[in-house]
């Protein structure tokens, strides 16, 4: 997407970003703070969380807060919590990414341990749903809000040996569509973004045998994820977009 954000797209939103510490979650991150925006960052590792927080700092953008929080074992009276302290702390969200996710085992269906199955379907997706839900009070506060998931080429089309993450992201892609429907006469869009194949640690675990220089990096993909984020596309939900438009699915 050919999209020049201007610098102050995001001036004073409140954003929160999950997957926050590695990847194009990291990369969203810092790059919603440098157009204006007061970060929460959400992870499973504190200490990489930390040092988005202070690499947010050093670009000289408003100060981030920092929530460890485990999707995999959060339990429900968890995202109340956490919920509540974000409506102390802040009243409403105008933003709420979902980037974090995990890949899982690249195996046959017919070999795929259930165990890891529900691992991915429990991070992928339930957490996604959890979350959510006890955020979107807080979204309904916003005066223009934007909900974001994070889908997947295999999302849209199966493909062998991609057994949950692919079952995952279709659902996704699912939770989305119903969200999207339920809130399209309000304040709070709901949409997809298909970040293509993109240089992260997941990516290089899913194609060891790639040229990672052959990638777009995350900060590539970012006019899309600024555009969904930031008020020029108000009136756009229900929509998966392509980070990447045309790119072909598979190695690069
Ligand atoms: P990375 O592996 O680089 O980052 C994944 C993020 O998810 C990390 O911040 C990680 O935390 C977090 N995470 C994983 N498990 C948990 C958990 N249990 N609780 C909280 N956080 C967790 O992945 P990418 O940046 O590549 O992927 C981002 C999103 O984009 C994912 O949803 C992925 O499915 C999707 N995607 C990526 C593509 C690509 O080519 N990269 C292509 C298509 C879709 P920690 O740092 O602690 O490990």
């Amino acid at each position: 997407m050919h999209y020049q954000a201007p610098s102050d797209l995001l001036n004073q939103k409140i954003i929160m970003v999950t997957g926050a510490s590695d990847g194009i979650g990291k990369e969203a991150a810092l790059t919603y703070a440098r157009h204006g925006a007061r970060l929460i960052l959400l992870g499973r590792t504190e200490s990489k969380l930390l040092q988005v927080q202070q690499a947010i700092a050093q670009q000289g953008s408003l100060p981030a807060t920092v929530y460890a929080f485990d999707l995999l074992n959060a339990k429900p009276a968890d995202y109340k919590t956490l919920a509540e302290k974000i409506a102390k702390e802040y009243g409403h969200l105008d933003g709420l990414l979902h980037s974090a996710g995990l890949l899982g085992e690249i195996t046959p269906l017919a070999e795929q341990d259930p165990e890891q199955w529900n691992q991915v379907m429990h991070v992928n997706l339930n957490a996604g749903f959890m979350l959510t839900q006890v955020m979107i009070p807080l979204l309904l506060q916003a005066p223009k809000a934007s909900l974001i998931f994070t889908s997947s080429g295999v999302g849209r089309k199966g493909r062998r040996g991609w057994g949950a993450y692919s079952v995952s992201k279709f659902a996704t892609e699912g939770l989305m569509q119903v969200l999207a429907d339920e809130y399209q006469d309000s304040n709070l869009r709901v949409n997809c973004i298909n970040p293509g194949g993109t240089r992260t640690s997941m990516r290089a675990s899913a194609f060891p045998e790639e040229n990672p220089n052959n990638l777009k990096t995350p900060a590539d993909i970012m006019p899309t994820y600024l555009y969904v984020m930031g008020d020029d596309s108000q009136n756009e939900s229900g929509i998966s977009f392509d980070a990447q438009p045309g790119r072909k699915p598979g190695p690069a």
